[in-house]
């Protein structure tokens, strides 16, 4: 019995806020709240007619923790899930801290003006998390969330010691615009034009953007170019996989992409300084995310797959061992069900089952964790049971299945 208050109504709040009422027996309450209303109010008509359950809806900016303390009072809210931006993780969490509920997110806090995403900030925030006798679950999406917990089923229950781990994000969808963003523009573009960074032997090695790359045979997909990302799961896996030799992320991007980042990039439309322009201060990089399609459109014409993995090597029995735990997802499939596309739906249905692990106690604690940090079993139950079933594959540990570098 929770009231799960749901914070951001973008395309991951869509499809975590459909989830959540089609899970009524342990969200019974739902409220949506958001800086705009009227996105609430047209997710909230979405789920009246899709699953025939009533959500209440609210304004609210969760930059100010004052108000948010006061709605999560006023509402009686049990838990809150952030699905708005990871500008606004420190200020939800102080919110929940101090009202003592449980927090949930998908994404680690960056500073609007610094680009630079890490937990370090989130986990500071443990003490008061303990003192409040409540918890915050960190990083419930996909990437981060899935790819974390199968690190962790792999961990518990398939070896005796994981030394390597690939993360491997593919989307094969084609939305048919020539350059458009899979979730928020500003967010993603600035992800994908970082310096790439990955840890080996103790160290962390950083690389010049898209430096590393190879095509990838993807289960159920085929072979696409898979470039080296810094992503935020491989600081806190690093962490809680002490035997960890190696982690990487890769991701897919095609070349057209690639070649509009590029010259995004060499025109200064991906600065996140202020610039001025005609007397007026614009940031060049927000500028774009209002020229561009708005990523929760593009659902409705994307058609393809999705395929989010991770390739664990180590020690069982004393032999090696070597495995790939993936999921496949259909865009099209996701919009008919939630009236998101796959990127979305990836991160929403892994953000309501977190909430739900909380919600119901199965994970349970007080302080700031991670994803890995518990059972993984219940939460791998549930991803077959919520839209996102996983499957196995056993590889001989000279085997890969990459086809050539770039
Ligand atoms: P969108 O930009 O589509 O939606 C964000 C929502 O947050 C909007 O409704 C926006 O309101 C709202 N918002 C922004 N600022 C505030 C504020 N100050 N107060 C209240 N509401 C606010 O983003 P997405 O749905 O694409 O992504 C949501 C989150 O999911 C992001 O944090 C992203 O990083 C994360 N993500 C995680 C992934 C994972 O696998 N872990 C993968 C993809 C995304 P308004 O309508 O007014 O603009």
């Amino acid at each position: 019995m929770s009231h799960i208050l749901i914070i951001g109504a973008g395309g991951v709040s869509q499809a975590a806020t459909v989830k959540c009422a089609m899970n009524s027996q342990v969200f019974t309450k739902i409220t949506l709240a958001s800086r705009t209303k009227s996105k609430c109010d047209k997710i909230a008509k979405f789920i009246k007619d899709k699953v025939g359950v009533d959500i209440d809806t609210a304004a609210i900016d969760a930059d100010d923790t004052a108000a948010v303390v006061e709605l999560i009072k006023n509402i009686k809210a049990d838990l809150l899930l952030n699905v708005a931006l990871p500008y606004q993780d420190l200020t939800l969490m102080d919110a929940c801290s101090q009202t003592k509920i449980p927090y949930i997110d998908t994404a680690n806090y960056e500073h609007p003006d610094t680009a630079k995403f890490e937990y370090k900030l989130q986990w500071a925030k443990d003490g008061d998390f303990k003192s409040a006798n409540t918890m915050a679950l960190l990083g419930s999406g996909f990437d981060p969330g899935v790819t974390n917990v199968y690190c962790a089923y792999a961990k518990q229950y398939l070896f005796d010691e994981i030394e390597y781990i690939d993360i491997l994000d593919c989307n094969a969808g084609d939305h048919g615009y020539a350059f458009a963003t899979n979730f928020n523009p500003e967010i993603n573009l600035r992800e994908v034009s970082a310096k790439g960074r990955y840890y080996k032997d103790g160290k962390w090695i950083e690389t010049e953007p898209m430096e590393i790359g190879f095509s990838w045979d993807y289960p159920k997909i085929g072979p696409k170019d898979s470039y080296l990302l810094y992503h935020e799961e491989l600081e806190s896996l690093v962490k809680n996989i002490p035997t960890l030799k190696q982690i990487r992320f890769f991701m897919t991007f095609g070349q057209s992409y690639l070649t509009h980042m590029k010259c995004l990039e060499n025109v200064g439309m991906l600065r996140i300084d202020e610039v001025e322009h005609n007397g007026v201060k614009i940031v060049p990089i927000q500028f774009l995310k209002t020229l561009l399609p708005d990523p929760a459109s593009l659902g409705a014409r994307t058609k393809g797959k999705t395929n989010i993995g991770c390739v664990i090597t180590g020690i069982k029995d004393n032999k090696p061992r070597k495995v790939y735990i993936y999921n496949v997802c259909d865009h099209q499939e996701c919009y008919q069900e939630t009236g998101v596309g796959a990127v979305s739906y990836t991160t929403g249905v892994p953000a309501m089952i977190g909430s739900m692990m909380v919600a119901k106690g199965i994970w349970s604690g007080n302080g700031v964790f991670n994803m890995e940090e518990f059972d993984a079993k219940p939460f791998m139950d549930e991803l077959n049971k919520q839209g996102l079933p996983w499957e196995i594959i056993e590889m001989a540990p000279n085997e890969t299945r990459l086809i050539k570098e770039i």
